[in-house]
């Protein structure tokens, strides 16, 4: 039988972000090797990098690759060099355009917490916890109706009003229904519980997302479902953050609670994600993080976030969920075995265990 060939697109990006995405290559080539299958990795420039190419952040040919691939790994894009461009060349138009341009309208961010690195969480006995969010990402207020207009109607006090700005929450019932397909969906795979975020005392966005969600339920009679307000959510996460399994939630609300959520693992540079379309079209993977361009070149970039994106990407995209696991664990006893960079050493850690991103790419491709 002939081997199997995936084609990556691999967009390393600016700042820290080739730094990172090498280390996830090594990762997926030592992992092809061992379970039997090929990469074919095509590098794309995008961001910073592809706008001092080719004046423009997000090259048609950027697109046309990935849209041809069977899966894309990002790194990062922006800098500060880049700051003072006019919007509409800046580094981050790459990002919405690959949203955009691959239909990716849900978005999974994981928020494991590693007990190795419990003394990094701003929380103090927090358990083993694992919470995978699926945020909507190419609709509701974001996406809405937006602008500016002028009243000249008077508050209660009597000052004008002004200038009014504006922004509109809309989502349709379709818009609705596939993400939270893909909630349950990825529910059913794990701990088959889901909690449905939304704001229903308040928003009719919010009623219609529960209500589509209580229609839904009776399609999944295995998944525990339960409700919570986002305000509540928000507190349920610090106060009892090993008890959520999957939250599913609106674009705004998702980006909000992931970045809650994240933040209770540890560290930023731990944090993978993906974003998926409709079934069979490519999926982006990408480290959280950012360029950090404050430690882009010094070899403190810690890799883990990029490498789990890259577990991620064989798991959702390629279907190599054995690979995938490989890649988890290999993370995960790199970290039993005291490995650290330097963003998560803490002062308990032995100081020769404080590892560059290249030393500790080494060391995980030792413990595949
Ligand atoms: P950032 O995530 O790049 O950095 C925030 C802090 O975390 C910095 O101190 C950085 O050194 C540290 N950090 C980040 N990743 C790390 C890693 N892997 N290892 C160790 N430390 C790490 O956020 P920022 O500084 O706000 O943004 C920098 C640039 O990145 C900006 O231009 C921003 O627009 C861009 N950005 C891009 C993306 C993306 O490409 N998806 C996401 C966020 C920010």
């Amino acid at each position: 039988m002939a081997t199997k060939v995936y084609r990556i697109a691999v967009i390393g990006g600016d700042g820290i972000g080739p730094e990172v995405t090498e280390s996830s290559l090594k990762v997926l080539d030592r992992v092809a090797g061992k379970y039997g299958f090929l990469f074919d990795f095509r590098k794309y420039l995008a961001g910073g990098c592809a706008y001092d190419v080719y004046g423009d952040p997000f090259p048609d040919e950027t697109l046309k690759g990935c849209r041809g691939s069977d899966a894309v790994l990002l790194g990062a894009v922006g800098g500060p060099k880049w700051d003072r461009l006019d919007p509409s060349l800046r580094p981050e138009r790459a990002l919405l355009g690959l949203r955009k341009g691959l239909g990716l309208y849900a978005n999974l961010r994981p928020a494991i917490m590693f007990k190795e690195l419990s003394d990094a969480s701003p929380l103090k006995n927090v358990k083993e916890t694992d919470i995978l969010i699926v945020r909507e990402l190419t609709g509701g207020i974001y996406f809405g109706d937006h602008g500016r207009s002028r009243s000249d109607e008077l508050l209660s006090d009597g000052s004008p009003k002004g200038v009014v700005a504006y922004d509109t929450e809309s989502y349709s019932e379709g818009e609705i229904s596939r993400i939270l397909r893909e909630g349950f969906r990825f529910a059913m795979g794990r701990r088959k519980k889901l909690t449905v975020v939304d704001k229903a005392n308040v928003l009719e966005s919010s009623r219609l997302w529960r209500e589509t969600a209580e229609k839904m339920s009776s399609e999944f009679p295995e998944v525990e479902v339960d409700y919570l307000y986002v305000d509540n959510c928000s507190m349920q996460l610090i106060s009892r953050p090993s008890t959520f399994d999957v939250i599913v939630t609106s674009n705004m609300f998702g980006d909000i609670l992931s970045d809650e959520a994240g933040m209770i693992t540890g560290s930023i540079g731990m944090l993978p994600s993906a974003s998926l379309g409709t079934p069979g079209t490519p999926g982006l993977y990408e480290p959280v993080h950012g360029s950090a361009p404050d430690i882009a070149g010094t070899g403190k970039a810690n890799p883990m976030a990029s490498i789990l994106s890259a577990a991620m990407l064989l798991r959702w995209s390629l279907g190599e969920t054995i690979a995938a696991d490989n890649i988890e664990n290999a993370v995960r006893k790199t970290l039993e075995g005291g490995y650290r960079t330097f963003d998560i050493a803490d002062p308990k850690c032995d100081n020769r265990k404080i590892m560059k991103t290249d030393e500790i790419t080494d060391i995980i491709l030792s413990k595949l």
